[in-house]
């Protein structure tokens, strides 16, 4: 029978929807058993919020560790995904943890079979490292700049993030440093230097996820046998019987099904730019720009796959960011300042509730937990003149910020917390208690650097804690933030293999997800900088090879 007889208008062996990390990977996966894989991708630019992102993949006993005289193995991580997410109710999140333990290392080692060069990020902690099993000196990894000509005529067709300089680890710690340490200065030297030498060398640098990202498209472009479309939405998935046997995407304006033969994966990416979807499974207050994610983060597959029986599993999380608005209304996360000495994090009582340099996930729990949405940074004049913030420089702070309201200033803390809204008592009080802690080292309520992680970003400088400065010295700042995010949290069940499950737990034939489309793999966890792309990589090579039926011979 010929196609279109058949009712369908094109035919494929493996469809690929959403063009993230796990979209890339599965693609490129699949393409080495097959010449028929379709990548579909429903915004102009490929890429995904993998290629706004850092980048970085979180890779228990990866294979750069050895190199570098870093113990690990297969049992640490494991202990440690134990210890971090005890009677974890997701469905079949053990499984998956077993797969992305045995199967993650594998995806480094497959990337770096293509010639992605990754290296590890040496001192990004595990974000809980004291747990049994954790890991100090860090399991992450993050592939090289890349010089976006390599792309040709394509290079407009990459989703890049908004960091302005082609920084890769361990820059972005240690230029938060350049007026404290020798480090620091060193880094800023060697950045312009590098920055001028690729300028006349007529380089187009991209870092982090689009680094990642481009060089998993240039391989897909170089790959015969994998199709693929921009602005090519899915809008249906097409079961017949059980079977998922293709998909209906509205191309150039047309509805057009098309038939995969091996299996259709999900990779669509989270919910987090659906207002409706966050109303639904987010906790309040929740606004969709709220989100650093790609402008197609809305969530369609995942609803059309429940539609056709796809058991899900959603429990309020998200990859949580503190945020602040600009006043030109675009959104700055806060992380590496967030964690620096001389700034805290109150509700409007004016209480801590948080540590402050801990995982940016917990931090968002924990303002949810706390009802302090909106919550205020205070900081003392020594972190504005000594880090930067947000976007802004350490140094002198524009009068535009302050007039446009965006920052508060005030010379005592009493009239900052009235220019806030914030209790002024309650914030006396709570520094009184924080001072004491910065002044012995040991933050008695949240524990703040007590953990490697937590002094990732801290100041090597300031004693006994990198990461406790006390707030006594005006003019006192503040700054309002929100639970920012960089992807949603839970969708899809998957098994081990990636294969979507229906109500009872049984594989729906046809069907693969991965990635923020999917239930969560850690829990309500974050473990450490990269999990979040190292969980799409991870189930996007496995459906790939288990809808192929590719065996462990080329990993
Ligand atoms: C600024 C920033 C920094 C971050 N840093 C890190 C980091 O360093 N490490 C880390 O692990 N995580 C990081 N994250 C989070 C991480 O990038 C995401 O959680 C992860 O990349 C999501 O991968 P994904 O494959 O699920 O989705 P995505 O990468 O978003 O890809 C999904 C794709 O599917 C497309 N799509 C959606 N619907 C359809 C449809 N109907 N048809 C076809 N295509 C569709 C989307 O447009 C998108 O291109 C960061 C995120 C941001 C925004």
């Amino acid at each position: 029978m010929k196609l279109a007889e058949s009712g369908w208008d094109e035919q494929f062996d493996f469809i690929v929807v959403g063009s993230g990390g796990g979209g890339m990977v599965a693609a490129l996966a699949a393409a080495e058993s097959s010449e028929k894989v379709l990548l579909l991708e429903s915004t102009d630019k490929f890429g995904g919020s993998t290629g706004m992102s850092g980048g970085i993949l979180w890779v228990p006993n990866n294979p750069l560790q050895a190199g570098d005289g870093v113990e690990d193995s297969r049992d640490a991580g494991a202990a440690y995904l134990d210890a971090l997410t005890p009677n974890d109710p997701t469905p079949l999140a053990a499984e998956r943890r077993e797969a992305f333990l045995d199967t993650a290392p594998q995806v480094v080692n497959f990337m770096l079979r293509k010639g992605i060069p990754l290296k590890r990020c040496e001192g990004w902690s595990d974000y809980h490292d004291e747990l049994p099993g954790g890991c100090a000196r860090g399991r992450s990894v993050i592939a090289d700049n890349f010089d976006l000509r390599e792309l040709g005529d394509k290079a407009d067709k990459l989703r890049v993030g908004n960091f302005p300089l082609p920084v890769t680890w361990p820059g972005p710690r240690d230029l938060a440093l350049i007026r404290r340490t020798f480090r620091g200065f060193m880094a800023g030297v060697k950045l312009s230097a590098y920055v001028a030498w690729m300028k006349i060398r007529g380089a187009r640098l991209v870092s982090m996820g689009a680094a990642l990202q481009g060089r998993m498209l240039k391989l897909i472009y170089a790959t015969r046998g994998i199709d693929l479309r921009t602005e090519a939405p899915v809008v249906d998935l097409v079961k017949e019987g059980e079977r998922v046997m293709g998909v209906i995407a509205q191309i150039g304006g047309k509805q057009t099904r098309i038939r995969a033969s091996r299996g259709v994966l999900i990779c669509s990416g989270g919910f987090a730019r659906n207002q409706d979807m966050r109303d639904e499974y987010m906790p309040k207050p929740t606004h969709d720009d709220w989100s650093h994610t790609n402008a197609g983060d809305l969530g369609g597959p995942i609803a059309m796959a429940m539609e056709k029986g796809a058991q899900s599993y959603f429990d309020g999380n998200a990859i949580w960011l503190v945020s602040s608005r600009n006043p030109d209304g675009s959104k700055v996360f806060h992380l590496n300042d967030l964690a620096k000495p001389h700034c805290i994090m109150v509700d409007r009582q004016g209480r801590r509730f948080s540590d402050e340099s801990g995982s940016y996930m917990q931090n968002g729990l924990n303002m949810y937990a706390a009802g302090a949405v909106p919550a205020w940074v205070v900081l003392d004049s020594r972190h504005r003149s000594r880090y930067p913030w947000g976007i802004m420089l350490p140094g002198k702070t524009p009068d535009a910020l302050i007039a446009s309201g965006y920052m508060k200033k005030a010379e005592t803390l009493e009239d900052l917390a009235r220019q806030c809204g914030i209790d002024a008592n309650g914030l006396k009080q709570g520094v009184d208690r924080f001072n004491g802690f910065a002044r012995t080292g040991v933050d008695e309520d949240f524990q703040r650097g007590a953990n490697s992680y937590d002094k990732v970003f801290g100041d090597p400088s300031v004693k006994p804690n990198p990461c406790l400065g006390t707030i006594e010295k005006a003019p006192f700042y503040a700054i309002e933030v929100f639970p920012g995010d960089v992807g949603t949290v839970g969708g899809l069940v998957v098994d081990r293999h990636a294969r979507v499950v229906d109500g009872q737990g049984t594989p729906i034939p046809g069907l693969y997800a991965a990635g923020n489309c999917a239930a969560p793999i850690f829990g309500r966890t974050y473990p450490g900088a990269g999990a979040s792309i190292a969980g799409t990589c991870t189930f996007g090579y496995l459906a790939a090879r288990h809808a192929m039926g590719a065996n462990d011979a080329h990993a």
